[in-house]
């Protein structure tokens, strides 16, 4: 061929990134851009060309592929030279060969400049991924030590009534006393053991939803809860409108959701406070909200009161127990119902708590 002048229309690409040929180009007339791949999947654009501008040296220099894809933005025309006739062309004019010798330069500081600022960006995301995961292992260690603490302590208060039952010198009144004691610190350790394995497992399988009573649900929860309102003297009530329809979710998994707002609502209210469970529709949504009248939530704290294991174990001269993984459950629960969670709280008032889910709608 030696040399040829030929016309493309838009969009064609003349030269494709890492593909072997030995043509070189002068542009006569239209505009193309020069396109590349970056880490595999990015393509920049590097630069736009238009008449005057040449393209293809570097791979009849180097004998190299194509470093970049050059495309037509316009129809074009272009010169087209094979290997022979671009050493004939660099031999007989020096200004060309000059305008080549600069334009390759400026590539090379351009690509420099491109590398030098790729590895910068991999750096930080590097940095930021090491970031991450010294947070997660941080928070995986003082999660350990949260949960070996909260187990010892209901542990050692079972283990030591034990030994004074083994002892063989509790009877009558007493006896029935300890042995409740060790009934109840057994049960806060399964409640943990359950928890943890709960939130381990709603991480990993997405449940499948159903029509859910949730009726049903508010009964089967208070039932559970009647013997810790009682020892705190709390009452709780429970009204439910007319007709609610069921909601479209998973029941053992809100269950567990409406278990977190009332076990807090409890912990949370004063001795002879009184907590009220709500069922109530909206629209095409079931509502259900919890509201006590406790210690209530600071403002500052109420947009962390969802982040797990974040937990408040002190209040005036009051304890209160807890790992700080009940809303963050109830907020992950309601999250994969596509529902919503909201609270309003003020100190010293008292907190509500709503959640708000899809009815279920029996042809979806
Ligand atoms: P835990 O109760 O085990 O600490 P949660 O995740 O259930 O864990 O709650 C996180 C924190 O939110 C609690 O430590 C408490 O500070 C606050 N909180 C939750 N519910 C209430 C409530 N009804 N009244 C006051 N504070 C609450």
């Amino acid at each position: 061929m030696n040399s040829r002048i030929k016309t493309y229309p838009p969009q064609t690409v003349i030269c494709r990134e890492n593909e072997v040929e030995y043509v070189f180009y002068m542009i006569l007339e239209g505009d193309f851009e020069v396109t590349k791949t970056i880490n595999n999947s990015e393509t920049r654009l590097l630069k736009s060309l238009t008449a005057g501008d040449f393209f293809g040296e570097m791979a009849l220099i180097h004998n190299a592929p194509r470093a970049a894809t050059v495309r037509s933005k316009t129809n074009v025309i272009v010169l087209e030279l094979d290997k022979d006739g671009f050493n004939r062309v660099l031999k007989r004019s020096p200004s060309i060969a000059m305008a080549m010798v600069s334009e390759i330069s400026n590539r090379l500081r351009q690509n420099d400049q491109m590398a030098i600022e790729d590895l910068r960006l991999r750096a930080s995301e590097l940095a930021d991924a090491y970031q991450r995961l010294a947070e997660q292992d941080l928070a995986c260690r003082e999660f350990l030590t949260i949960v070996a603490h909260e187990l010892r302590r209901p542990l050692m208060v079972a283990g030591g009534y034990l030994q004074v039952l083994q002892k063989g010198m509790v009877t009558g009144d007493d006896l029935d006393s300890k042995i409740n004691t060790i009934a109840r610190n057994i049960d806060q350790i399964t409640t943990l053991v359950n928890d943890i394995l709960f939130l381990q497992e709603i991480e990993l399988v997405l449940p499948e939803f159903d029509a859910v009573n949730m009726v049903k649900i508010a009964e089967v929860v208070v039932r559970k809860y009647e013997g810790k309102a009682e020892t705190r003297h709390v009452t709780v009530q429970v009204k439910i409108d007319h007709n609610i329809p069921d909601a479209k979710g998973d029941a053992r998994s809100l269950e567990r959701a409406l278990t977190a707002l009332v076990d807090n609502a409890i912990k949370y209210s004063p001795p002879n406070g009184m907590v009220e469970i709500r069922l109530t529709t909206q629209a095409d949504r079931v509502l259900i909200t919890v509201e006590d009248h406790g210690i209530g939530i600071a403002p500052d704290i109420l947009p962390r009161i969802f982040d797990r294991f974040f937990h408040v174990d002190k209040n005036g001269d009051e304890l209160y127990g807890g790992l700080g993984i009940g809303l963050s459950i109830t907020r992950q629960v309601i999250q994969q119902h596509k529902g919503s969670l909201d609270v309003e709280s003020e100190p010293g008032k008292g907190s509500t708590f709503t959640m708000s889910l899809l009815k279920w709608q029996p042809l979806n």
